[in-house]
């Protein structure tokens, strides 16, 4: 199969409509970033790997970080995560307020993934350290870190966020103050890496025949599964469902414009 080329059309074919969407301004520093960056890298389990463009430009990470947490937060508790975290895909807009209140404050997408930052504070002496532990070992770059602006820009203007959070508080369903489980949400989603970071990292998902053991968070190659079954459902938004009819792979997309893919014991 010639990787490489399919790459390549793959960019001509995507090119006409590179005029269409917008940078997610609501984080204001995602709004000065240059919107016609593009990069693309494919790993096999097999080690090959083929890139075109930018694919060593990192950008920032967003919502994609949300299956290093569900990842680390599994590890940690097993499936008793699942009693505070729901499963489901939310089927509205990923930061739902409405869902979120009428479910009594078990979370689905964002909210789900502020609780799975909760939890994380409660297990771990040093969460943020030890999440960007974790995402260096995965994807190898000791370099990987939290963009302090762009999580203090969505700081900024974060209150869906913290309106979600502070819902979660009233439910009881987050243990720690509000103020720090946003912080640490935003930074994780600020964590920058680029296409071929982002594909070597996920190998680790894609390849659930090869001990899952990185940074101290290991997972059984089933939990591993589980989680490819998370981001099918999941892993794109109110679209999740389109995803999987017209591409079919899990994944997971951010609004910092990445998306990641996983075909298991395949590629990603
Ligand atoms: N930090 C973003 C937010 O919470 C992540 C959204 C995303 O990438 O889906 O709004």
């Amino acid at each position: 199969m010639d990787y490489q080329k399919i790459l390549e059309d793959i960019y001509k074919e995507i090119l006409p409509f590179a005029c269409e969407g917008a940078q997610a301004d609501y984080i204001p520093a995602l709004a000065q970033i240059n919107p016609d960056q593009f990069g693309i890298c494919l790993k096999l389990v097999s080690g090959e790997e083929y890139s075109h463009m930018q694919a060593d430009t990192r950008f920032s990470i967003q919502s994609i970080a949300k299956v290093f947490a569900l990842a680390m937060g599994l590890a940690l508790k097993g499936e008793s995560l699942w009693d505070k975290v729901g499963k489901e895909p939310s089927g509205t807009a990923f930061n739902s307020l409405v869902q979120l209140e009428f479910e009594k404050g078990k979370p689905r997408i964002n909210a789900g993934a502020i609780v799975v930052a909760d939890i994380l504070l409660s297990e771990l002496e040093d969460a943020e350290g030890e999440f960007l532990s974790f995402v260096r070992a995965l994807s190898g770059s000791d370099d990987i870190g939290y963009n302090m602006s762009v999580a203090l820009s969505e700081r900024e203007k974060g209150y869906l966020n913290a309106a979600i959070g502070n819902l979660l508080k009233y439910h009881g369903t987050i243990n720690n103050d509000i103020e720090r489980v946003l912080m640490f949400y935003f930074k994780m989603c600020s964590v920058e890496m680029s296409c071929r970071e982002l594909s070597l990292a996920f190998l680790a998902f894609a390849n659930h025949r090869r001990k899952f053991d990185y940074a101290g968070i290991s997972l059984t190659a089933s939990q591993v599964k589980r989680i490819n079954a998370i981001m099918q459902t999941c892993g794109f938004y109110d679209e999740a469902g389109e995803f999987a009819y017209f591409v079919g792979l899990p994944g997971k997309s951010g609004v910092g414009g990445g998306i990641v893919a996983i075909h298991p014991l395949q590629y990603v």
